[in-house]
């Protein structure tokens, strides 16, 4: 069978190439290439300044688009989620955040599913199903950017972006190319569970995107309670592969850490952390727990997350909390996908 790709699976040269193979100057791949990531157009058709042959040309074998939008739901101030779907009729999410007329968040998946099964997070709870590809880490933004230009992405939706390291890579050259975005390097965020090998392949690569490291709690003991994945990558490989990316790319790690109370909120926990992050490079994001199914802790008062945050704020480090955007529309990570794989069922 004849699989067809989508166009956005080409890199910027691969297109230039295809391009002159079928015998068009080399301008119209800057055409193209300004149409898909600065238009975000998704039929062929719409590119009115490509001559009719090329047109034919690419809708003969290729996608426009690797994506379809299977559902958006909008909340309140404004955060919008997409369930997307695959051309193999799989589901994944992208959020959607804008901040008024200059600063656009969005964010987007890496994998179906994810190998960790994280305990507060819905993503990880049917497992892992495959890496996506990058045209679909791509099209996501494509998708999202159609009402207003991306100023921001984080990469931190379903999925480990680290384990899919090739794919992220790609779009993350996408995203930083003026030819495309432009988005600036420090404003694409990629966070990871703690996978180590992921991280040491980042310091090997020439891409400096911002890292941020879901921590959530500060001993060993306590963090492989929530995340499997410290059971093989434990705090203190992680976080002296953590110091050598910070070095290299000048820019303190990001440690996000659930408040999760009665499990990691404590004064014993805030003194454990400052004790730990006081050796590194280290700004603390915190971010109150959100309802998931099957995690039996409740969420945090405004007035806990305060309390944790001053404890920190004592200690001399940098913490801002992100409360939720988007909780009345279960925007927090798998929600969406996990509730369309069970009504597909
Ligand atoms: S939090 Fe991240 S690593 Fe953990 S299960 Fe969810 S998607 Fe996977």
């Amino acid at each position: 069978m004849n699989v067809r790709h989508s166009i956005s699976e080409l890199s910027f040269d691969e297109l230039h190439t295809k391009l002159e193979q079928w015998g068009h100057s080399r301008y119209r791949a800057g055409q193209l290439i300004g149409w898909l990531y600065k238009h975000n157009a998704v039929s062929f058709d719409l590119m009115s300044n490509l001559p009719k042959q090329l047109i034919a040309q690419l809708s003969e074998e290729y996608d426009c688009c690797s994506l379809s939008v299977v559902k958006t739901i909008t909340s309140g101030e404004g955060t919008v989620k997409y369930l997307f779907q695959t051309v193999d009729g799989q589901y994944i999410e992208g959020v959607s955040m804008p901040d008024g007329d200059l600063r656009h968040t969005v964010c987007i998946s890496t994998q179906i599913g994810c190998p960790w099964g994280c305990l507060f997070c819905a993503s990880g709870k049917h497992g892992f199903v495959r890496n996506l590809s990058v045209g679909e880490i791509v099209d996501q933004v494509r998708l999202m950017s159609s009402n207003q230009p991306i100023s921001n992405i984080v990469i931190m939706g379903g999925g480990e972006p680290l384990m899919n390291f090739k794919q992220l890579e790609a779009a993350y050259r996408i995203f930083t190319d003026d030819a495309a975005y432009a988005i600036g390097k420090r404003r694409v965020s990629v966070s990871t569970a703690g996978y180590v090998p992921g991280i040491e392949q980042l310091i090997r690569s020439d891409i400096r995107p911002q890292l941020a490291v879901s921590l959530h709690a500060p001993t060993d003991d306590k963090r492989s309670q929530v995340l499997p994945i410290n059971h093989k990558y434990p705090i203190n490989k992680l976080m002296e592969t953590c110091k050598k990316y910070a070095q290299l790319s000048r820019r303190p790690v990001s440690f996000e850490y659930i408040v999760i109370p009665g499990f990691n909120n404590g004064d014993d926990d805030a003194r454990a952390l400052v004790k730990l992050l006081k050796k590194y490079p280290a700004k603390i994001n915190l971010i109150p727990l959100n309802p998931v199914e099957g995690f039996s802790y409740r969420c945090p008062t405004e007035e806990e997350v305060y309390e944790f945050q001053s404890m920190l704020l004592s200690a001399g480090f940098v913490v801002t909390i992100r409360w939720s955007k988007g909780q009345d529309i279960g925007a927090a990570c798998g929600q969406l996908r996990s509730a369309q794989s069970q009504s597909d069922l």
